[in-house]
């Protein structure tokens, strides 16, 4: 089987948690986009664990993790992670193997990517890790990949501060570099979990553009992010939260407003139980209501067959829950998702109210404990999306999740 996890709002769903949860059950997991900037926060046993490009089932002991074509990878960022591990005791030597296709992030890219996004008429808000970057040099064909380590004619082609970067850190990448294509094709019969990063909003096609990521982190990029073909996944997860965030700038129409009293008490409510700051940045995190009308869509565009609800415990202490059910645009009502960025930017949300369970969920672990008005929530959400809840979290550790409906079945 070949589980594919994508999030599918606007990234810090808990994924990470939800790949980590998942992955017990696969052989090998697959990080199939993004770089650095992406951060994923696991809890197991009490211990946090804040992973920016090694994928979350390293933290299993016997697992072999893989980082995908499709990503762009900074050594000196990843070398730092490993040894975060190893100093908390997870030996990962052996275990964690990059793709011969993946490119690599030169020190010249990060002075390129701040400069680039200060310059903006409406700046991006990147992390400014040089990640955008090396998605343009990828596009341009001037971009550098593990198998060019040995190519002797595009070595000689760097100098300076980029060739004592490549020769720091060359040997040690190469013991690590697979032909992935290859290992997807031999592991063909084996349970291969994949991790996606962002989220479906900030995909570059599908996303809220220009307001996205440079790579893939729609489900289609696990496809081409490790050399295997769409048909050859089997199950797609879509994770979203019970709310809504997003980090950087761009348009959010279901943004919590902070003119607004009630609203701005909310957000803070959200933003602090919910732990909403940025693993990778610090950065406190945008929330809002839950979006149904962009969780539909990114439904519709990856084909999701079974949603994960996350942070469905942040709503513990609630009257009153809402959620946007269509967008109010110039006195338009709206229940697809649009492309014109301005339209979005316009978008007020129609919402929904439910009625909050004013209980802790914390302990649950079966769909049918759950108090009536949270079953009242996920089943408005599969309505509307047409798609199942499949998995639901109500904690940050890994054992706070009950799964409905097991991924790894057909
Ligand atoms: P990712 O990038 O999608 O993996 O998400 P992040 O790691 O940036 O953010 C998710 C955060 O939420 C992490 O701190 C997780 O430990 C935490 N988390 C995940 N699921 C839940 C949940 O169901 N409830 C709560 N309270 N926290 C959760």
């Amino acid at each position: 089987m070949k589980v594919v996890v994508i999030g599918a709002q606007w990234g810090d769903e808990g994924k990470g948690k939800i790949v980590d949860y998942l992955a017990e059950d696969a052989e090998y997991v697959v990080r199939y986009a993004g770089g650095p900037n992406a951060g994923h926060t696991i809890v197991v046993d009490g211990k946090q664990f804040a992973l920016h490009q090694v994928p979350s089932g390293i933290l299993y002991p016997n697992k072999s993790v893989f980082l995908g074509a499709g990503m762009v990878i900074d050594p000196e960022a990843l070398f730092n992670e490993l040894q975060m591990l190893k100093d908390n005791g997870i030996n990962w030597e052996g275990r964690v193997f990059i793709s011969d296709r993946a490119h690599i992030i030169l020190p010249r890219y990060r002075k390129m990517d701040k400069e680039r996004d200060s310059q903006r008429k409406r700046p991006i808000g990147t992390t400014g890790r040089g990640i955008g970057i090396a998605y343009s040099e990828k596009s341009q064909r001037d971009g550098i990949r593990l198998a060019d380590l040995d190519w002797k004619q595009k070595m000689d082609e760097f100098e300076g501060e980029d060739l004592e970067f490549i020769n720091k850190y060359k040997d040690q990448l190469i013991k690590m570099r697979v032909d992935l294509t290859q290992k997807m094709y031999e592991y063909r019969k084996s349970n291969i979990l994949f991790e996606g990063a962002q989220g479906a909003m900030l995909d570059i096609d599908s996303g809220t553009y220009p307001y996205v990521s440079s790579g893939a982190s729609c489900s289609a990029g696990a496809a081409t992010g490790c050399g295997i073909g769409p048909h050859d996944l089997d199950k797609i997860l879509g994770v979203f939260k019970a709310y809504e965030t997003r980090v950087g700038n761009g348009p959010m129409p279901t943004e919590f407003n902070d003119s607004d009293e009630a609203e701005s008490e909310l957000c803070r409510k959200v933003r602090d139980t919910g732990r909403e700051y940025g693993v990778t940045t610090g950065r406190a995190r945008r929330c809002g209501y839950l979006d149904l009308v962009a969780l539909r869509y990114a439904c519709r565009v990856n084909s999701i067959d079974s949603l994960v609800l996350t942070h469905l415990d942040i709503y513990d202490p609630m009257e009153q829950i809402e959620a946007c059910i269509a967008y109010d645009i110039n006195g338009k009502i709206v229940t697809d998702f649009p492309a014109n960025v301005e339209d979005m930017e316009n978008a007020k949300p129609v919402l929904q109210k439910f009625t909050g369970w004013k209980k802790s969920l914390k302990e649950i672990r079966k769909y049918s404990k759950l108090p009536k008005e949270a079953r009242e929530y996920v089943e408005f959400i599969e309505d509307y999306c047409k798609t199942p809840v499949g998995i639901i979290s109500v904690g940050y550790e890994r054992d706070e999740t009950f799964i409905r409906k097991n991924p790894w079945k057909k």
